[in-house]
């Protein structure tokens, strides 16, 4: 499909009412991980009818650390379940398999410094994640996210850059933040 009818597409069917999070079914979540920095893929059912699997949850965690410290640390569950609420809406779109291609996500207070987070950045509490969804233009994600006020309580930013990519936080419920960088 030429790109640009695909983003309309995808931009439309994003908005039809059965795309939003709160009709996700929630039998099981599951995401679909790569990280460039470490070649690791993963792709993993970390709830079963509300139940976290410790297993799973694990294996996400260590594919989700500060890969430069090799180092792990819990990752918010919630961050998960609305990463999870992304993957269903895009699927619901049409989007086969979407699989986030995480940048960043927990940091070491070190790393974090160096790549000049902010100095109480969520990435080194294990509430933030940097991605892009390969096939899916982040300014569509994004705008479409804005628009439907995705999640109360998110934080998430729009990086520009080839490719685009953005920040996405599970801070506090109630309060949502959101910037373009
Ligand atoms: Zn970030």
């Amino acid at each position: 499909m030429e790109r640009r009818l695909f983003i309309k597409t995808l931009a439309a069917s994003l908005l039809l009412p059965s795309a939003l999070p709160a009709q996700a079914k929630q039998t099981g979540r599951w995401l679909n991980l790569k990280r460039p920095q470490s070649s690791e893929v993963l792709s993993v059912v970390y709830k079963r009818n509300g139940v976290l699997d410790e297993r799973a949850y694990r294996q996400i965690c260590h594919v989700m650390r500060d890969v430069k410290a090799d180092q792990a640390s819990v990752i918010d569950v919630r961050l998960l379940d609305i990463m999870d609420g992304i993957r269903v809406a895009l699927t619901q779109a049409g989007v086969l398999n979407p699989t986030f291609l995480v940048h960043s996500a927990f940091r070491t207070w070190q790393t974090n410094r160096e790549v000049g987070g902010a100095l109480r950045s969520y990435h080194m509490k294990g509430q933030a994640v940097d991605f892009h969804i390969p096939g899916v233009p982040t300014d569509v994600l994004f705008s479409w996210m804005k628009q439907v006020k995705f999640h109360e309580g998110v934080g998430m930013g729009f990086y520009g850059g080839t490719p685009n990519w953005m920040h996405l936080d599970s801070r506090d419920i109630g309060r949502t933040v959101i910037w373009e960088g």
